[in-house]
């Protein structure tokens, strides 16, 4: 191997902020006395289109190496990084690049750390895509996964360690929280600069090292005037150098002017900021496990038959499932075409419901009725076949609690709606539901629990009623609602109850309710 394999047209973007995997090919190619510096950097592989394209690694002797091409398959890959595990789960970090045409300023750089079946559908099944260095998971000297930044220009080299405040082998915290260090919020890291003088003096002899190596092998095109460089050390306090997150080079072919040059450097100042960021896919959460990410399971409300997210859900007690069909079925029972004499028990009316009272009643408690057995929500012919006129008296459980206690008598029903431990179990339903459910039970206290007596409609009424409407379902006209209202007589229960039903819902922009509305 010779200095001829580092052409300097492919070099053009070593100054730059972000992982340079330029790094890496510098530091294997050899000066003119065919050597180069002794640092170890752990197996790194560098991606290009998915494709692993170099592998570099130091060698036994302390050099840094490149395997051969035929190395290059992901078996091997698995196999030698799977080789040095300590006892630690996480085995391998991948930090993706963007390609070249899209670097933007702040880099891309998205890291992720590897557990073995991580890897394993990394090196498989990855996107064709990605360009990035895949990197052996060096274990750190204390029980904390660690890394030592060392800032380095000609005159001054700062040495800062950050460490996780999480020991990498608690698995009660999730592989991110315990593997973050500069691309986590800062609340997951301590830092503190590096004290004592044997570790900074070798931090520093090892970025001399890499620079005037650097220097040496592009024939001093490539000056690196300031560079940024992550290290490890290892439990046998051996030092391992990461990546690089930014370099600035002085290039000696672009200055003829020695002034330039010296302006240049000055502005060009180093990215401090970490470069390396966490994929979006990956949220942090210190009290829980880093978990794959699974969509949320969506579940049909049975209030309403709408597919909810399964943790958007509340518990309403059965006694206000109850309650609020109560008040329907007694609008429904004295809206039915059947004369006044047939005790209520007895009429017939349409079910399901029609349409426009479910939704003047919150569009609550009717759902199940059009859930179809595979989970489907019927269409409207659907729905026309199976709407049938029933009586009344069969149709005493609230259709949510017929549809969870599907073997519950309408007899022993009436028997649980007294007891107490019934009344207060709970269904879970969707969330504009349970509003609707609060609001109502919220109305129904502040009544006194005394609704029902509004529903009880005024026989003398009845006539009147008649006159006024086609049918008993028909919208009546507004002259009759200001017949009705300006009268104050008690004789429109039943219009008073669709009064306060709409009043009940109108925050919900109930389009039936505020025809209505307007009319208060
Ligand atoms: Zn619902």
């Amino acid at each position: 191997m010779t200095t001829n394999d580092i052409s300097t047209e492919k070099l053009h973007s070593l100054s730059k902020d972000g992982i340079s995997e330029d790094l890496f090919k510098l530091l294997w190619a050899k000066d003119e006395l065919n050597s180069g510096p002794s640092i170890n950097i752990p197996d790194t592989i560098v991606y290009k289109y998915g494709t692993p394209v170099s592998w570099f690694f130091t060698s036994t002797n302390g050099k840094i190496k490149k395997k051969l091409k035929q190395n290059l398959v992901s078996a091997k890959i698995e196999e030698t990084f799977n080789k040095h595990v300590l006892g630690y789960d996480v085995l391998a970090i991948f930090i993706s690049m963007p390609a070249e045409a899209e670097v933007t300023p702040g880099g891309a750089n998205v890291i992720e750390y590897l557990d073995r079946e991580a890897l394993n559908n990394f090196l498989y099944n990855r996107k064709k895509e990605v360009n990035g260095i895949l990197q052996r998971f060096i274990e750190p000297k204390s029980t904390r996964n660690e890394l030592v930044r060392a800032i380095w220009s000609p005159k001054v080299c700062l040495l800062e360690r950050s460490e996780n405040i999480h020991q990498l082998h608690d698995h009660r915290y999730g592989l991110y929280e315990r593997c973050v260090i500069y691309e986590g919020p800062e609340y997951y890291t301590t830092s503190a600069p590096l004290r004592g003088p044997v570790l900074s003096g070798q931090l520093q002899k090892l970025c001399e090292e890499v620079v005037a190596h650097i220097s040496e092998v592009t024939f001093g095109q490539k000056q690196v005037s300031r560079i940024v460089l992550n290290f490890k050390v290892d439990s046998r306090d051996k030092i391992w150098l990461m990546y690089s997150t930014s370099i600035r080079c002085l290039d000696m072919l672009d200055y003829t002017n020695p002034t330039d040059a010296a302006t240049t450097l000055q502005r060009q100042l180093l990215n401090i900021d970490s470069v390396v960021s966490l994929s979006n896919t990956v949220h942090l959460n210190p009290a829980k496990t880093y978990e794959k990410i699974v969509p949320k399971k969506r579940i049909r409300c049975l209030s309403c038959a709408r597919d909810t997210l399964e943790d958007m859900r509340h518990p309403v007690t059965y006694k206000a499932i109850i309650k609020h069909y109560e008040h329907i079925l007694h609008l429904l029972a004295d809206g039915s075409s059947s004369g006044k004499e047939v005790p209520k028990n007895d009429r017939m009316i349409s079910w399901p419901p029609d349409a426009q009272i479910i939704e003047a009643a919150g569009g609550v408690g009717f759902g199940c009725l059009y859930i179809t057995d595979v989970g489907e929500v019927m269409n409207p012919t659907q729905v026309m076949h199976y709407t049938k006129q029933r009586h009344v008296r069969d149709l005493k459980i609230p259709p949510v609690l017929h549809n969870i206690h599907y073997k519950l008598s309408i007899k022993s029903f009436e028997r649980c709606k007294n007891d107490p431990l019934f009344l207060y179990k709970t269904v879970q339903v969707c969330e504009p539901c349970y509003l609707v459910y609060a609001e109502f039970t919220t109305m129904l206290l502040r009544m006194g629990q005394d609704l029902t007596k509004l529903l009880t409609p005024d026989p003398a009424a009845a006539p009147a009623l008649d006159r006024a409407s086609t049918s008993h379902l028909d919208r009546p006209s507004s002259a009759d609602w200001r017949a009705i209202s300006t009268a104050k007589t008690p004789t429109a229960g039943k219009f008073l109850l669709f009064f306060i039903l709409c009043y009940f819902f109108s925050s919900h922009n109930n389009p039936i309710a505020a025809p209505f509305l307007c009319l208060l």
